[in-house]
């Protein structure tokens, strides 16, 4: 017999859509979140010269001690607030941090609250871990912000944290410093902690962006990064995990059954990737803001309505008043137009109506998919 936990774990809307535009050759592929950038070469030669030299061992658990350093270093200088060389976990990407702080924080039976529209993987993990979820809402007509009196009715005595991603996948939306200090009060009044996961913090279009660690607000912030998105390493799965000082141990020490460490020469890599030169960044930040502005002129001259983001290299797309729910409009435009792109109830109940579509593809695609996606709603 298997799990009935594992037999029941839903899978992500989009790795659905991404499984189903693997079969069909020629299509156009908005789905999916993965810059279409090559890692920078300075980056792979690190990796390379580490193999050469050797370095193919385990490693502590919580990580190199150079890349840890590096890591501190970035946190202060990047991020604005202090964080010592014991507070850093180096993780497998963003997500098993994540996954790895939920296991340090939760019992069977705990709770944790989620943004809806978000990544689907927090529920995913909170449903392997037990872990019941309470959807806190980002609406529209209020900016995407969390609302307090919302976070106030669904806490409860067994609420362990909150997840906070700004910037917002699939939203695109940045959580500038007040409400996340609204935030961060609301956890410290409660005892929870804050999970702010930070994988976007620098896909940013629009100034406002801050740690929520930098805001001195909670002694509760767990930030959580990756290099996949800010140097195109997405296959490398090196992120990490900054957590206060009584918490980070135990963070460490969960790593040993998970993974032990996390691949040596990527480590490495890693490392070349925060010390060395950060233009590579710059540049293809820039690439994402000229696509998001390309694809922005095609849905306002076709009269959609989309959120302009601030961050990320998403565009959240109103499906207006068409009669088909995202997963059959999504279905339907695979099939019928050849463009792929994520259900937006595939990030949570409200992201029914909505769609995502993803920046991280070459412009002309871009550029076409938008326009057939235009034609196929308007006959809608
Ligand atoms: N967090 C968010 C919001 C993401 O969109 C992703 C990846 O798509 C991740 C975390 C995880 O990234 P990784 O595990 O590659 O670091």
């Amino acid at each position: 017999m298997t799990s009935p936990t594992a037999e029941s774990m839903q899978r992500s809307g989009i790795r659905e859509l991404m499984d189903l535009a693997w079969k069909t050759p020629g299509c156009i592929r908005l789905e999916v979140g993965e810059p279409n950038f090559p890692t920078p070469a300075h980056i792979v030669e690190a990796a390379i010269e580490a193999l050469r030299s050797g370095r193919t061992k385990y490693v502590p658990n919580a990580g190199i001690p150079e890349l840890r350093e590096a890591i501190a270093t970035k946190i202060r200088t990047s991020n604005h607030f202090e964080a010592t060389v014991d507070q850093v976990t180096v993780t497998v990407g963003a997500v098993q941090g994540l996954f790895c702080t939920l296991l340090a924080l939760t019992e069977p039976g705990d709770r944790v609250l989620l943004p809806d529209p978000g990544w689907p993987n927090y529920s995913m993990m909170a449903h392997i871990l037990h872990v019941e979820k309470d959807y806190y809402v980002l609406r529209p007509e209020n900016g995407f912000l969390p609302e307090l009196d919302e976070l106030e009715a669904a806490v409860t005595p067994r609420t362990r944290a909150i997840i906070v991603n700004s910037p917002s996948n699939p939203l695109g939306t940045i959580l500038s410093a007040d409400p996340l200090r609204e935030v961060c009060e609301f956890a410290q009044r409660h005892q929870l902690y804050v999970i702010s996961d930070e994988a976007y913090e620098h896909v940013l279009f629009e100034p406002g962006f801050v740690s929520p660690g930098a805001l001195n607000a909670s002694d509760r912030v767990v930030s959580v990064f990756t290099l996949s998105k800010s140097y195109a390493m997405t296959g490398w799965r090196v992120g990490y995990v900054v957590a206060p000082k009584t918490l980070s141990p135990i963070i460490q020490r969960l790593q040993e059954p998970q993974i032990s460490c996390v691949t040596t020469p990527c480590q490495v890599a890693a490392v070349a990737a925060l010390n060395g030169p950060q233009d590579v960044v710059a540049d293809m930040m820039a690439t994402y803001r000229r696509r998001r502005d390309a694809l922005g002129k095609v849905l306002v001259e076709r009269g959609i309505n989309y959120v302009r983001p601030a961050g990320t290299f998403y565009t959240w797309v109103s499906l207006g008043g068409a009669k088909l729910s995202a997963r059959e409009f999504v279905m339907r435009l695979l099939a019928e137009r050849g463009v792929a792109v994520a259900p937006g109830d595939a990030f949570g109940p409200s992201g029914e109506g909505w769609v995502r579509l993803s920046l991280a593809a070459d412009d002309d695609s871009i550029l076409e998919g938008a326009t057939r996606l235009a034609d196929f709603l308007a006959e809608q």
